[in-house]
């Protein structure tokens, strides 16, 4: 005999930072929340991904769940200097004051693998239902809701899915969604390292264009709480996997940081950044929402990933307790149809911004000049060292007509 499957009113699937974000969003509305997760309770994610965190995001934490973005940024770290150097030669630095400590920062950075323990925490604690090894494999939606199935078999029905299950979002694909853009052309290779206390440095964000010492080769040093964020952009032509791995990896590694760093590698990655969004940020029913890397993925130049999956994860809360309160079915569906609309032009913002930023990381000819004028006249012009030391980020602008969400 068939179990009858268990039913919620609304169901989020993916216990990533986004999911977590949009059950706390729920939780504050007073609205049960129930999470169902592939990974097992106690996972180790591999790689820390997201360590920038914006106010914005800290923000949204603070409405949801209060007391967790002071948490987070008191566990992170946030830099006062930043530097740029143009082929070895510094050509921009500003120091800033120290962040109120009575105030959120305006970031804070630390590995996603402790966001996510901190928002795992604040779920728990606000009463978040996990349903842990639950694989989504079979979705379907309907005008009255939408239905999951496990790998286990288990059966899920729900009036309201937010999926936030990341770039392979099986509900996405189950409900036929697809997604538009590109991939960049270049080849990144992103190392964290953990501190190293016999040979400590400066916590400054540091851009290096062309640094002398890796063959020319563009190099980004972020710090977050326990390490740094180490990443290379390749040239056209090397090999990805060889100098991300093994003596080659510890070789380029030692031309850009102390010796002892080359030892205490984290995790080391290769990236080819895709640049793309939903074509819908809802199902054809307006039932199933779709919400961060689900609905779309960005260059990480300018951190705009996670900081826009969040707000995402709380329109999407947003939108689903409308759409429950209201005994107006047309409401409903315009409540989730306001979502994927705001969110899907924020995120195609987002994109755009993201893709400036990777533009001015691979330069064309005349894009190149400008860029040696710019450094050879930034000892005279402040205004050249900012736009070298901005420019790898992209725009720092705010998705057109969005006043509450700022990413
Ligand atoms: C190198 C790098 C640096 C980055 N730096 C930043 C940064 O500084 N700031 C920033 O904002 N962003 C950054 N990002 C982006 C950020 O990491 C992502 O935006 C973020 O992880 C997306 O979170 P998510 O919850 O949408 O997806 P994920 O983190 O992928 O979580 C998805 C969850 O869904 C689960 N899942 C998947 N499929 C299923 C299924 N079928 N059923 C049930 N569960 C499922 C997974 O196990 C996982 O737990 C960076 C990314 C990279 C790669």
């Amino acid at each position: 005999m068939t179990r009858p499957p268990h039913h919620r009113p609304v169901i989020v699937v993916g216990a990533g930072p986004v999911g977590m974000s949009a059950a706390l969003s729920l939780r504050a509305l007073d609205r049960p929340a129930t999470v169902l997760e592939a990974g097992e309770q106690d996972r180790l994610r591999p790689g820390s991904r997201a360590i920038f965190v914006h106010r914005a995001t800290l923000e949204v934490f603070e409405r949801s769940s209060p007391g967790l973005a002071g948490d987070l940024a008191a566990h992170g770290l946030v830099w006062q200097t930043k530097r740029t150097f143009y082929a070895g030669r510094q050509v921009f630095a500003r120091t800033y004051p120290p962040p109120e400590p009575t105030a959120l920062p305006h970031f804070t950075s630390l590995p996603q693998v402790e966001t996510e323990r901190y928002l795992l925490q604040a779920c728990k604690a606000a009463g978040v239902e996990f349903a842990w090894n639950a694989e989504v494999t079979h979705v379907s939606s309907g005008v009255d809701g939408v239905e999951l199935t496990t790998g286990a078999g288990d059966r899920w029905t729900a009036e309201y899915v937010i999926a936030a299950d990341g770039s392979h979002s099986a509900v996405r694909k189950a409900l036929g969604v697809t997604m538009s853009g590109s991939r960049s052309d270049g080849w990144y290779v992103v190392v964290d390292v953990e501190e190293n206390p016999t040979e400590p440095l400066p916590a400054e964000r540091v851009f290096h264009y062309a640094h002398p010492a890796v063959g020319g080769r563009n190099v980004l040093l972020v710090p977050f709480a326990g390490g740094w964020r180490v990443d290379l952009q390749l040239h056209d032509g090397d090999d990805p996997v060889r100098l991300s791995e093994g003596a080659d990896l510890r070789r380029w590694l030692r031309a850009v940081l102390p010796p002892g760093y080359a030892d205490r590698v984290a995790w080391a990655s290769t990236y080819q950044f895709l640049q793309v969004v939903a074509d819908d940020f809802a199902d054809r029913h307006r039932r199933a929402l779709f919400t961060g890397e689900a609905a779309h993925l960005f260059a990480p130049f300018g951190a705009r990933g996670m900081n826009s999956g969040v707000p995402d994860a709380d329109a999407a809360a947003t939108a689903v307790h409308v759409a429950l309160s209201t005994g107006v079915p047309a409401r409903a569906r315009a409540a989730v149809e306001d979502f994927s609309i705001s969110r899907r032009r924020a995120a195609l913002f987002n994109r755009d911004a993201a893709g400036t930023a990777l533009a001015h990381l691979r330069p064309d000819a005349a894009q190149r000049t400008r860029l040696e004028e710019a450094a050879r006249g930034a000892a005279d012009d402040d205004r050249l060292g900012h736009w070298l030391d901005t420019a790898p980020y992209g725009p720092r602008d705010i998705p057109p007509g969005n006043t509450i969400y700022k990413y």
